[in-house]
């Protein structure tokens, strides 16, 4: 059985991982609107990343015992600026959910709670993977800023990023 205390968390953190979803829904809107469909696409995806990200928590939550509550997402932002600072925000955000999965992790340490602990694993590991691939873009837009065509196409390369296949159970 989980802890009502980290059940509260691992509840606040499903509407968190839908939070994410949504920021990059908001960004993948902008990036359309800019005519930047490799950018729009890269976000989209990382959106249904952090959907299935959320479905973890909340399948977790069940496994144990627990009850999921979904709480009121915020909307996010429409305005974002230049593709360097939205992929800026991204690095932020990113570094901002990593800093709260090792919370997640250290009331999982404190509690002794051995199986929130191992579904947490994947999550730290996961966090190094999206916070290293934010700041390869956002290092890369720095080398491009004032360049057109080179923006355009870093655009392009952006846009090929793979699908990832949804993980068997
Ligand atoms: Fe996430």
């Amino acid at each position: 059985m989980l802890s009502p205390t980290l059940q509260k968390a691992i509840n606040e953190q499903i509407k968190n991982e839908l939070y994410s979803a949504y920021l990059y829904l908001a960004m993948s809107a902008h990036f359309e609107a800019a005519n930047l469909p490799g950018f729009a696409r890269w976000t989209r995806l990382q959106a249904k990343e952090e959907v299935e990200h959320a479905m973890r928590f909340f399948d977790f939550v069940n496994d144990r015992g627990g009850r999921v509550q979904l709480l009121a997402i915020d909307q996010p932002p429409t305005e974002f600026g230049s593709p360097l600072q939205v992929f800026e925000q991204i690095l932020e955000h990113e570094q901002k959910v990593t800093a709260l999965i090792h919370r997640l992790y250290k009331q999982a340490l404190d509690e002794g709670d051995y199986p929130t602990q191992v579904m947490l694993h994947w999550f730290i590991d996961e966090q190094v993977e999206e916070e290293k691939s934010a700041s390869l873009i956002v290092e890369q837009l720095r080398m491009v800023e004032g360049h057109q065509g080179a923006l355009l196409h870093l655009d392009r390369h952006v846009g090929k990023r793979e699908e990832e296949e949804e993980e068997e159970e």
